[in-house]
């Protein structure tokens, strides 16, 4: 903290919030430019649907979801055509408020028309999303996980996943949702914050008991009882890959809206907080993203009635230290120079656990306590950690960690690191699914004006001209109506005020374009048929220009 002005730029900052300081020119922030924007309910389901709309097979880890309340109609009549299909169906929905958080707001339906449409949603936007009904118990009770992941860089994509998470119970035994049991939230909603309020919550003081436990105490459960664990984490890393790779073009837009390309930095990392909750089949489902997950490693305890302390919570401190510490370790801009394995160690801790102190102001815990933990953990995540070298996932040749005929790395030494990279090690699987970050270059690339984040209807026409994508069928004209139609019921959705056309707004174009250009192609084939046709033509004219 800096109260008196910052003089000399540092290696690394860390934002308690989101990134908000435009005058860091180098360095690394721990915070991405636009990441609490694209991850809210309303942003993220719309970057699923679009991934869904291309690749329905691959995004069905993400519940059909409907924005409230501009999609209210189409989700009566999809709901309604679906009932009359099928009469067996007996669907619950959970509706959401957009940007709420701990349960906030939440509540189930079995209808569309149990939506409260009186006073707040009209106010405050919401998704309204198919409720997962049969989740996988442990001890007949409800739990979602937490993990941890660690966007290393966007350009190029580096993403690591923690090899240890939360696993957050319910406090009431689980039962399939019925009118009577609806507003029950001990036993639908998982949230920490909601269930530390039920009388039958359990402060954990082990790691595999209690109503927070550590998702690799899960894991060890269902190995012995037969359970594949090897396909779910393979699941899971490919859950989490897929749903950065949608998110993605978003931020890039936000990127060089802050950071444009001249500027020299700084560079941004980030710990991302994925909220998954599995099936009865164990297949992992996404609920949702946070930007800002908790890294405390304490709770309140009630001593005596309304004398509350502040006691350390060794499940929360396991994990978390290690995703903090491991973090430092990967981002540390001195890490190449350093020699001395002894100091690395003992100065990247100290630096984990100062940050850590100083994010959730622990009291009364020494370092012995912390270096016990992270022991601890390292010899635990070592099983995990050949977990993590999933069978139906190749790593790419590339990835490898240490290049090869390389001298031991002084991190041998180090407790092995609990992120594994899983991007680009697994980047040969999922490169095919990068088609809208295409598109959003194409974007970006005729935005023209640095610090804008929507593109204008001059910036439209320069980008179907340059791609020559107007002919007799698709004149000038018919493409000034495709922007003002499009542009204008995007705005009327949108709370940003900028004018202009957004990303998505773009993408429902250039989808629009794809399909009149190839139409009986399959979607994913239009839009990649189209992505490479600009590519080609504008590569063309760059050559041109350049000669
Ligand atoms: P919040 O940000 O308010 O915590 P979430 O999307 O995480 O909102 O939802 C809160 C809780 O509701 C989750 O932790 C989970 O227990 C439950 N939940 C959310 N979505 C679903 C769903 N589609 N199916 C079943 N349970 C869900």
């Amino acid at each position: 903290q800096f109260p008196f002005g910052r003089r000399l730029p540092c290696d690394i900052y860390w934002h308690g919030v989101s990134f908000h300081d435009n005058n860091i020119f180098s360095g690394q922030v721990n915070k991405f430019p636009g990441m609490t924007e694209t991850v809210r309910k309303i942003t993220l389901s719309r970057a699923m649907r679009t991934m869904q709309d291309l690749f329905p097979l691959e995004y069905n880890f993400y519940p059909r979801s409907w924005i409230l309340p501009e999609e209210l109609p189409l989700f009566v009549a999809e709901v309604r055509m679906m009932k009359d299909s099928n009469p067996s169906w007996k669907p619950t929905f959970i509706v959401k408020p957009d940007g709420g958080c701990q349960g906030d707001g939440i509540y189930l339906i079995k209808d569309p028309s149990d939506i409260r449409l009186t006073g707040s949603i009209q106010i405050r936007p919401a998704v309204v999303q198919e409720y997962i009904c049969k989740p996988l118990l442990v001890d007949k009770l409800k739990f979602d996980i937490r993990l941890y992941v660690l966007l290393k860089s966007l350009e190029p994509l580096e993403i690591y996943i923690a090899k240890d998470g939360l696993s957050r119970f319910c406090t009431e035994p689980y039962q399939e949702p019925t009118l009577k049991n609806l507003h029950q939230v001990f036993m639908h909603l998982t949230n920490y914050s909601l269930n530390i309020h039920s009388g039958n919550f359990i402060h954990s003081d082990s790691v595999n008991t209690g109503s927070k436990r550590t998702f690799s105490s899960i894991l060890c459960r269902l190995s012995s009882r037969g359970a594949d664990v090897k396909k779910l984490w393979s699941d899971i890393i490919s859950l989490v890959i897929k749903t950065i790779i949608a998110l993605t073009p978003e931020l890039k837009v936000y990127y060089q809206s802050d950071i444009p390309a001249g500027k020299p930095g700084p560079t941004c990392f980030q710990i991302l907080g994925f909220d998954i909750l599995l099936m009865k089949n164990l297949k992992p489902v996404l609920l949702e993203v946070n930007a800002n997950p908790s890294m405390r490693i304490e709770h309140e305890q009630e001593l005596s009635p309304g004398v509350f302390e502040n006691v350390p919570s060794p499940v929360d401190e396991e994990v978390k230290v290690a995703v903090i510490r491991d973090t430092l370790r990967l981002v540390d801009p001195q890490k190449k120079k350093r020699r001395d394995t002894h100091n690395i160690y003992n100065r990247e801790f100290e630096h984990a656990g100062e940050i850590l102190r100083s994010l959730s102001c622990i009291s009364g815990m020494k370092d012995k306590q912390h270096k016990h933990h992270s022991l601890k953990l390292s010899l635990k995540l070592k099983f995990y950690l050949k977990l993590g070298s999933c069978q139906s996932l190749e790593p790419a040749p590339e990835a490898s960690e240490e290049p090869p005929g390389a001298a031991p790395s002084p991190e041998a030494a180090l407790p092995s690191l609990c992120l594994k990279q899983v991007f680009p090690k697994y980047a040969k699987q999922f490169s095919y699914l990068r088609l809208v970050d295409r598109v959003a270059a194409l974007f970006i690339r005729f935005l023209g004006v640095k610090g804008t984040t929507k593109l204008g209807p001059t910036g439209f026409r320069t980008f179907i001209r340059n791609c020559k994508l107007s002919n007799s069928n698709f004149s000038m004209a018919a493409v000034d109506i495709l922007y003002i139609d499009i542009t204008r019921r995007w705005n009327s959705m949108g709370i940003d005020k900028e004018s202009g056309m957004c990303l998505q707004a773009f993408v429902e174009a250039f989808f629009c374009l794809a399909q009149k250009k190839y139409k009986s192609l399959p979607l994913h084939e239009q839009v990649a048929s189209l992505i490479e046709l600009c590519e080609c033509r504008l590569g063309a004219l760059h050559g041109r220009q350049s000669l």
